[in-house]
């Protein structure tokens, strides 16, 4: 939910620029990409609930990524870096990362829309789907996602018409959601390495995080009653005046949206 939010918000207040004009179906392969993405960065967790998303395969894909993650990390740590593991919350929560699978994703895109965009649309999509319905189908779940991601995979391309899709934008889209994710650990105990490798009080994976008043415990009471219900608000109110101002919602025709534009 943060990284549709984050998506929502950003293209709803860039409005002068490329991002903040893209066209409905520009918009929506854009928000399906930050929402997988927002996953993306715990597939450095083998026990993860995102890395069963695709079954066998991504946990596969998972030990790989957690033990390139280690290895960066033992590599790059200063002595004050604390002796973790650094497998996880490593390589993948870092801005660095999210630079690289911007600039990746535009690459893939750019060279092939025929066939890397219904892939990177499917991968996503299964992330989003698994993110959002974490609990949904406990047992063999996974053939269940990654049925539900190829509908919606298909769904959307015969929409969206393939050749619409911007390339920067979707990487970009991509690079949003990771850094929603970021944000998000950041404000739990453990801290978020964003900086990683700029060195902050001698540590390069130096835990970015706000006053500890300000933090909470993953999943707590505080997670489900607070800051779920006003991310899932902000992605609806922001991702109306996306759409309303790329003209696919006309019965908003009217309705103060942006309370902020009225004022001037
Ligand atoms: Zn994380």
């Amino acid at each position: 939910m943060s990284g549709l939010a984050a998506w929502g918000a950003v293209t709803a207040l860039a409005s002068g620029s490329a991002i903040g004009n893209l066209s409905p179906k520009g918009w929506l392969v854009g928000a399906v990409l930050a929402t997988g993405a927002a996953l993306l960065p715990d597939l450095d967790h083998p026990e993860s609930t995102v890395s069963s998303t695709f079954g066998p395969v991504s946990q596969a894909g998972s030990k790989l990524i957690n033990a390139l993650s280690h290895g960066v990390y033992r590599l790059t740590r200063t002595k004050k870096d604390s002796n973790r593991d650094g497998g996880h919350r490593g390589l993948t929560h870092t801005l660095f990362f999210a630079v690289v699978a911007t600039v990746v994703t535009t690459a893939i895109i750019q060279t092939s829309r025929s066939w890397a965009l219904p892939v990177l649309m499917f991968f996503f999509c299964g992330l989003a789907v698994r993110g959002i319905m974490h609990k949904w189908c406990p047992r063999n779940d996974a053939l269940w996602i990654t049925g539900t991601a190829l509908v919606l995979t298909y769904a959307c391309l015969r929409w969206t018409d393939q050749t619409d899709a911007n390339a920067a934008a979707c990487g970009v889209a991509v690079g949003i959601g990771c850094v929603a994710h970021y944000l998000g650990d950041a404000i739990t105990e453990q801290g978020c390495p964003i900086l990683w490798p700029v060195p902050i009080a001698w540590k390069t994976w130096y835990p970015v995080a706000p006053p500890k008043i300000m933090r909470m415990r993953t999943g707590g009471r505080v997670e489900m009653a607070v800051v779920g219900p006003v991310l899932t608000a902000i992605a609806v109110w922001m991702s109306a005046i996306a759409l309303h101002r790329a003209g696919v919602l006309p019965m908003l025709d009217g309705v103060p949206l942006e309370p902020w534009a009225d004022a001037g």
